[in-house]
């Protein structure tokens, strides 16, 4: 029987049915087996496929009927305008992650010591070093397989980043930096199970942080300003409702603390700069 892209996305759709966004991610996986990009092969939907597409078409549904996340079996994910390889060693990058990178891109000055705490895939790491090239950045992360993908990533888009492995700040002991940049698990434990099904296909110690999801900025919010050099900037991602809270967490060690929203309106990112004790200790000017 013969099979023409259309006839191929019809019957994919139908197959994808409980996942969000079926046709378009039948369209992608599609264009995947042709090698093609989705436009170029939308344009031309008489193509007969071949038998060994169709069977490599076939097993690629098979996974994301499972519903392994689309990123992963494409593996591939845009951020910052550069291509990321995806797999299930990290995190996805997010498009909502975009705000937290342009946000740090604003305080990094030629020669800046930049640190990605809890890197993942690099993505914040390696875009701040090819947007900022003149910036020397460190990334890290506990999980050793993390750091794999992360070092394949700055291998693959040719960024000199260093990576160092463990938990927080436990490998950077003695460093400091002009620009801490962090997007840290921050899903309440209770959450666990009650996700979309993709997004509990990635690595549990990448999401979940806690009862109440803040347990990775009380430890950042004690433990960043020693690893700051004065008047440096510590810029965090954060959960839905997070950041009334996580703001509160740095009135502390912390000044000039700003919310700021992502692309589609909900805040997203806390950013504030180290506080100079010597300056005001908190008595009237
Ligand atoms: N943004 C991710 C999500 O909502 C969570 C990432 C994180 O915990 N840092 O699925």
């Amino acid at each position: 029987m013969i099979l023409t892209v259309l006839d191929a996305l019809r019957a994919a759709e139908a197959r994808l049915r409980a996942v969000p966004e079926a046709r378009l991610d039948a369209e992608y996986l599609l264009a995947h087996v042709l090698g093609v990009p989705r436009m170029n092969m939308l344009v031309d939907k008489r193509r007969e496929l071949t038998d060994a597409q169709i069977r490599a078409y076939e097993a690629l549904l098979l996974r994301r009927e499972s519903r392994e996340p689309l990123q992963y079996i494409l593996g591939s994910q845009s951020f910052m305008g550069f291509s990321f390889k995806t797999d299930s060693r990290a995190l996805i990058p997010r498009f909502d992650t975009e705000a937290l990178c342009e946000e740090a891109l604003r305080f990094v000055r030629p020669g800046d010591r930049v640190l990605d705490l809890c890197t993942g895939s690099g993505a914040l790491a390696i875009a701040i070093q090819k947007l900022r090239p003149a910036a020397r950045v460190t990334a890290s992360d506990i999980s050793p397989d993390a750091l794999a993908l992360a070092r394949e990533n700055a291998q693959a888009l040719g960024a000199q980043v260093r990576f160092a492995q463990g938990d927080l700040f436990s490998p950077l002991s003695g460093e400091q930096f002009h620009v801490i940049v962090s997007n840290p698990p921050y899903i309440p434990e209770g959450l666990r199970g009650t996700l979309q099904a993709e997004v509990e296909r990635e690595p549990a110690l990448a999401l979940f942080a806690g009862g109440d999801g803040l347990d990775f900025y009380r430890r950042i919010a004690l433990e960043a300003p020693a690893h700051l050099f004065p008047r440096g900037r510590l810029c965090l991602e954060v959960g839905d409702g997070e950041a009334g809270a996580v703001a509160a967490l740095l009135k502390d060690g912390f000044e000039q603390i700003a919310i700021l929203n992502d692309l589609s309106g909900l805040p997203r990112v806390v950013s504030a700069a180290k506080k100079e004790e010597s300056a005001h200790d908190g008595s009237p000017v």
